[in-house]
This record gives structure tokens, C-alpha cells and sequence, in this order.
């Protein structure tokens, strides 16, 4: 699967001095962010639960912008590597400043086929890992505040047919995100809680679905591919991953200092 980047970012530092930790930061939409927060300035842990796709984020940026960003292996839906995840951002900085929720996987199947057990999976990485990372940071954004950023879905907004899983924990990333914005501000009010609500990006998430490879050979490639889903976008096309990490460098930076709990809709008009 063809990874390109067409980064619009052009570094100002809107991130600079400050500490960040992505899951899911070896693909798509969390290896775009990672690259962003370090063109922005940010110090990055890249983590992922395939670490040599973490490894290829991590040299990329090494390469391309000259700095370091570290990366670790860790599986979102377990507790002890959160705990970990949390001990290397210590021994490496200190502290953390922004923490994005990204991770996911996307499985389909109606109802009536879908087992219990992809049902499980499918909330476990999508929604309890949400839960797991605000739960493992709010100590080390306790003192200093700090900006909690959710990758949610325009599936969590607009029903579609064969999405129960990934749609109702998507939806339920939203409702999770303005409850941990209310709790967070209790302990400080310069901890921020958002979420973004992409519509379809071009990622290889897609290719998880059993629809995926009939579509790439009807449609003849990828790109056309992504073009023939897009037809129910108004704005007709998929979005690149940048797209959305422009988004997500802005809940992570400054600008968005008097957001919390509000829910950034990236969709090209898909849930209208
Ligand atoms: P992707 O498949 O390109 O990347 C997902 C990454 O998460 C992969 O590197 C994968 O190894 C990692 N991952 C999977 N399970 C994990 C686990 N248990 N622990 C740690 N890492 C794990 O997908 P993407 O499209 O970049 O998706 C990123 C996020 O954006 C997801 O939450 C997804 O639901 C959301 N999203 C994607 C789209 C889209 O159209 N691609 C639209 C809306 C929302």
C-alpha cells in the first residue's frame, strides 16, 4: 500500500518545546500526526503495536527534518503497556503535554454475522483504549495542563449499514471525549479534551475490509478506488492523512486554547 505525504505544514513551531506521545504512529492518519508534531517542533513518542512500522515513522522523521523522535511497541488495549508508554515519556521528558488517541482498526459485517469476538476487538481498540490513555496521562497533565486529542469518525455521527462495532465506538469516543473534558478541568482547567471526526482517508485501515479488494479490482487502483467511495462526500474525494494531522496540530497547539470537549468534524460535508 502506497504511503505518500503531501505535508502542507511548513514548521512554525507552533508545537515547540512541548512533549507528545501518538499511538498508532506507524500508518495512515498517526504517522502523518507524528510527522507534523515534529515538523511543529514537538518532541515525539511514536508508539504502535507494530513496532517496525513505528521504527519506519521514526527514521523517516530522523531523516527528512534531522530530529529524533523515539518509538516504542505498545498495544493500546493494555493497561501495563500504558503504564510503560508512561515511564519512557518520564525518563525521557519529564513530562507530556499532548497525548492523541489514534490507534484503531476498522471491521465490518452485519450484525446478524458478526461475531461476539470481533465485536470485543473492535471496542477494546477503538474506545476502552481512549479510556486507558486519558486514564494513564491525567497524572502527568495534573500540574502543568495539557491537550487530550481522540481520533473519532464521521461514522460515529452518520449510521451506515454494517459499521456496528466501529460506528457505535466511534460515537461513543465522542460522548467519552466531552466527559473526560469535564473531569479533566476539575483537576486542571488547562487540560483540554477534543476529538476529530474524519470522514475518508486515504489510509490502509480501508484494506482490512472483505469489500477492499473486489473494489480496488473494479475500480482498476487504489486511488480510484478511494474516488468510487467517495461519491457520497459532497466535497467528492477522500482526504490525505495530512489533512487531518493539520487538524490535530491544531487541538494540540495554543490556538486551541479555549477548546475543550468539542468535536472537530474533517469530513468533506459526509455527515450532513
Ligand atoms: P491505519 O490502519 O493506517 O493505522 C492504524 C495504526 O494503528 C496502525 O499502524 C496499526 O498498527 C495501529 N494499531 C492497530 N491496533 C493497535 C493496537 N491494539 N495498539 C496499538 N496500535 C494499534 O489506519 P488510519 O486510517 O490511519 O486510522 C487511524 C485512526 O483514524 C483510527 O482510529 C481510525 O478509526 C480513524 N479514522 C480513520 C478514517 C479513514 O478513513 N482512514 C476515517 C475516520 C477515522
Amino acid at each position: 500500500f502506497k504511503q505518500t505525504f503531501n505535508m502542507t505544514v511548513t514548521g512554525t513551531s507552533k508545537l515547540a518545546g512541548k512533549s507528545a506521545l501518538v499511538t498508532g504512529g506507524g500508518s495512515g492518519i498517526g504517522r502523518a500526526i507524528c510527522r507534523a508534531f515534529a515538523l511543529e517542533g514537538a518532541t515525539v513518542l511514536i508508539t504502535d503495536i507494530d513496532l517496525e512500522k513505528a521504527e519506519a515513522t521514526s527514521r523517516e522523521i530522523h531523516d527528512e527534518f534531522s530530529v529524533k523522535a523515539e518509538c516504542i511497541r505498545m498495544d493500546v488495549t493494555s493497561e501495563a503497556d500504558w503504564n510503560n508508554a508512561i515511564s519512557v515519556i518520564t525518563s525521557l521528558s519529564q513530562k507530556l503535554d499532548i497525548l492523541v488517541n489514534n490507534a484503531g482498526i476498522s471491521r465490518t459485517g452485519p450484525i446478524r454475522e458478526f461475531s461476539l469476538e470481533e465485536w470485543n476487538t473492535v471496542i477494546q481498540v477503538n474506545l476502552t483504549s481512549v479510556f486507558l490513555g486519558i486514564k494513564a496521562v491525567s497524572d502527568l497533565m495534573k500540574d502543568h495542563g495539557g491537550s487530550i486529542i481522540n481520533m473519532a469518525s464521521a461514522s460515529g455521527i452518520k449510521a451506515i449499514p454494517n459499521a456496528s462495532a466501529y460506528g457505535s465506538g466511534k460515537a461513543a469516543v465522542r460522548m467519552l471525549t466531552k466527559i473526560a473534558a469535564l473531569e479533566m478541568a476539575e483537576i486542571n482547567p488547562n487540560i483540554r479534551v477534543n476529538s476529530v471526526s474524519p470522514g475518508g482517508v486515504k489510509t490502509p485501515l480501508w484494506k482490512d475490509n472483505p469489500f477492499w479488494d473486489p473494489l480496488v479490482k473494479k475500480a482498476g487502483s487504489e486511488e480510484a478506488g478511494f474516488q468510487m467511495l467517495a461519491q457520497d462526500t459532497p466535497q467528492k474525494r477522500f482526504a490525505d492523512p495530512e489533512e487531518i494531522a493539520e487538524m490535530v496540530v491544531f487541538l494540540a497547539s495554543d490556538e486551541s486554547r479555549f477548546m475543550t470537549g468539542s468535536d472537530l468534524v474533517t469530513d468533506g460535508g459526509y455527515s450532513i
